[in-house]
């Protein structure tokens, strides 16, 4: 074993056991050891004394459209994985739409890895895409390291990446059931859309009552079938619409692999508060009701929705127009995760335990990334240091995201990432980012 080059050092360490007061030491990028508080520094060693500032596990976000190459005015490798290091996220995964190409074959996977390269400041993995013409080049890509499969039931927005019909949701999810993969899911049923009124302008409730809760309740119901029939894993995205916890827990009661994430969005906004014309608020499915979201964390708390991830989904501003219908749908985060999920979490009752289970372990079991999510030992050295008690104001102008729109500014959150560590190098030390050391991920096995 390499001997311990660094050791991290507070007061409040959480670990799989809990929050404890030690010292982590870390050799050549791994976690080798979790040892008490006034452990002997190794010589040789460095000490980093964080005091009683909060020792976490890196963030795992495994729902980001970075968009590059193709809609790089949009979000790119650069700023979206500097406003993730900045934000206490060490790993994040791409979705496979937004960027021309798509992830839906191996060479689109090549050019976006050739793309991200040199310009990951955290770790980055790739989802694949299922669309109606690329059944045959699901397995190649699963055996080229994408980490599973998105397909949506609705359109998805971009005329390059189709939906898939209940026929070939059948297909895709039988030949990724297959080869052991997973299939991630956009859970809006058309049918229950384009039966719902749609009216532009720029009043939310007209938005809102374009995506009514039906379509994802019967999205996910049919999903849920073609789940139990065929003994596949699938997951469900974003989750907005309350009313499907039920069937999700029944479900899963009968042993259908279905797993399910939200976003700090449907957590952390409500609808009774969007102003009209605010369509930096727009995204699909919706933000809905305050008793919609406190149904969602009761989700989290009995363990139904297993994880919260971003669903970062940016624009250029002159996409998010004032008239809801025709505005780009999608809100930015990737930096505000943590603060805007802790600060409602902890209002809640909730721990930071909670969070990092949610935010970190839950993620990475999810992609099946064994080396990421946990402070233990054997774990890459990923952490993000988080004082849990002082709070800032969003100012736009400070985020790293390419384009400065978001439905957080103004707020006051709680929990500021004082620094974020990838494989026990510092790469983010109060808002400064270092140089990209990260590296591209693929499938583990
Ligand atoms: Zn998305």
């Amino acid at each position: 074993m390499p001997d311990v080059d660094l050791v991290l050092r507070s007061t409040r360490v959480v670990t799989p056991e809990g929050t404890r007061a030690a010292s982590v030491a870390v050799a050549d990028g791994k976690i080798t050891a979790v040892l008490p508080y006034d452990a002997e520094v190794p010589a040789g060693a460095r000490l980093e004394d964080f005091a009683d500032d909060v020792l976490l596990p890196g963030l795992v976000d495994t729902h980001v459209h970075v968009n590059d190459p193709g809609r790089a005015e949009w979000e790119g490798f650069w700023t979206a994985t500097r406003a993730a290091a900045a934000g206490g996220i060490t790993t994040l995964l791409d979705m496979p739409l937004n960027s021309l190409p798509p992830t839906t074959t191996v060479d689109n996977l090549r050019t976006k890895q050739d793309v991200a390269r040199s310009k990951a400041h955290i770790d980055v993995g790739f989802w694949g895409g299922a669309i109606p013409s690329n059944v045959k080049d699901l397995r190649p890509l699963y055996d080229a390291g994408v980490f599973g499969f998105k397909c949506f039931l609705s359109p998805s927005g971009v005329e390059e990446f189709p939906e898939l019909d209940q026929e070939q949701l059948a297909r895709s999810m039988a030949e990724i059931s297959g080869f052991g993969g997973q299939l991630i899911v956009h859970a809006e049923d058309p049918h229950h859309l384009e039966a719902a009124p749609q009216k532009s302008g720029p009043a939310y409730a007209d938005f809102l009552a374009s995506r009514p809760r039906d379509a994802e309740n019967t999205a996910i119901e049919s999903l849920i079938a073609h789940a139990r029939r065929l003994g596949a894993r699938v997951h469900v995205l974003h989750l907005s619409s309350s009313d499907a916890l039920p069937l999700i827990a029944a479900a899963r009661r009968e042993g259908v692999r279905v797993t399910v994430e939200s976003c700090p969005h449907f957590l952390t906004l409500t609808a009774e508060e969007v102003p009209d014309g605010a369509t930096e608020f727009k995204c699909c499915p919706p933000i809905r009701e305050a008793e919609n979201q406190d149904a969602l964390w009761e989700g989290l708390a009995d363990g139904t929705i297993d994880c919260i991830v971003s669903d970062h989904s940016p624009c250029t501003t002159d996409l998010k127009t004032p008239d809801f219908a025709s505005a780009w749908g999608g809100i930015s985060s990737l930096q505000l995760g943590l603060p805007a999920i802790w600060t409602e979490a902890r209002r809640r009752g909730h721990s930071l335990e909670d969070v990092v289970r949610w935010m970190s372990a839950a993620p990475a079991e999810l992609a099946g990334l064994s080396q990421k999510g946990a402070i233990e030992p054997g774990r890459d050295a990923d952490f993000a240091v988080l004082a849990p008690d002082e709070s800032f104001t969003v100012d736009p102008a400070r985020l790293h995201h390419r384009n400065q729109v978001t439905a957080y500014a103004g707020k006051t959150l709680q929990g500021v990432v004082k620094s974020t560590w990838l494989r026990g190098v510092r790469i983010a030390d109060n808002g400064t980012l270092a140089e990209p050391t990260g590296r591209l991920l693929e499938r583990n096995n």
